[in-house]
């Protein structure tokens, strides 16, 4: 049976304690705050962003700056708020100077993303950039957020999502023990069951 809102958003707080004291890679020595993801715990819908930048780092809050200002903009479009949606990283800690994430904290970081993707099973999950793109789904997105063409293909792809979120769930989320050993074993992580679509690469 699956959790309750309150059972989810309590094992998400219990997550978050564990975020803000992790050191498993160099880049908690640079941050100001870790960056653990906001919105709804019972959400249907989850963004998934690559790393938190500069304005992200100072609040600790996924998100919040051009980006997030069209992010909010295209899902009022659609009709839903952020409060409707989870919106999280794969890197939790901002890598200094916004650099690329590196494989080695990538690695490291990993497990929270599978444990959020686990604990609110979203019917979808949406990518927000090429490393997160990457890790979840394998394919890489070649439009870019500073390019103001890629609005209208971002619309275009927002305008998809109310009909994702009708669909029927395909299957229960692996755990992150699961998705590690179907790695080791076959060679590449598979992607959580939900649908997923990939933005802003
Ligand atoms: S990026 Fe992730 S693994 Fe590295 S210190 Fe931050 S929370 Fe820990």
């Amino acid at each position: 049976m699956s959790a309750t809102a309150e059972e989810r958003r309590q094992q998400l707080v219990e997550l978050f304690e564990e975020v803000k004291r992790c050191e498993k890679c160099p880049l908690h020595e640079t941050r100001t705050k870790p960056v653990f993801g906001a919105g709804n715990a019972d959400a249907d819908l989850m963004f998934v962003g690559e790393a938190p930048g500069a304005e992200e780092d100072r609040q600790g809050l996924p998100f919040v700056g051009r980006a997030g200002q069209l992010l909010n903009q295209m899902l009022e479009e659609i009709g839903l708020a952020r409060d409707d949606v989870f919106i999280a990283n794969v890197l939790k800690s901002r890598p200094p100077g916004n650099r690329d994430p590196l494989p080695l904290e990538i690695q490291a970081c990993e497990p929270y993303l599978l444990e959020q993707v686990r604990l609110i099973e979203p019917r979808v999950v949406c990518t927000l950039g090429n490393f997160a793109t990457k890790l979840l789904s394998g394919s890489h997105p070649a439009a870019a957020l500073r390019t103001p063409a890629v609005k209208e293909t971002l619309r275009a792809d927002f305008a998809t999502i109310p009909d994702l979120l009708q669909r029927p769930l395909p299957g229960p989320i692996p755990s992150s023990e699961e998705l590690k050993e179907a790695e080791e074993e076959g060679g590449s992580t598979p992607p959580p069951p939900s649908d997923q679509l990939g933005f802003f690469g």
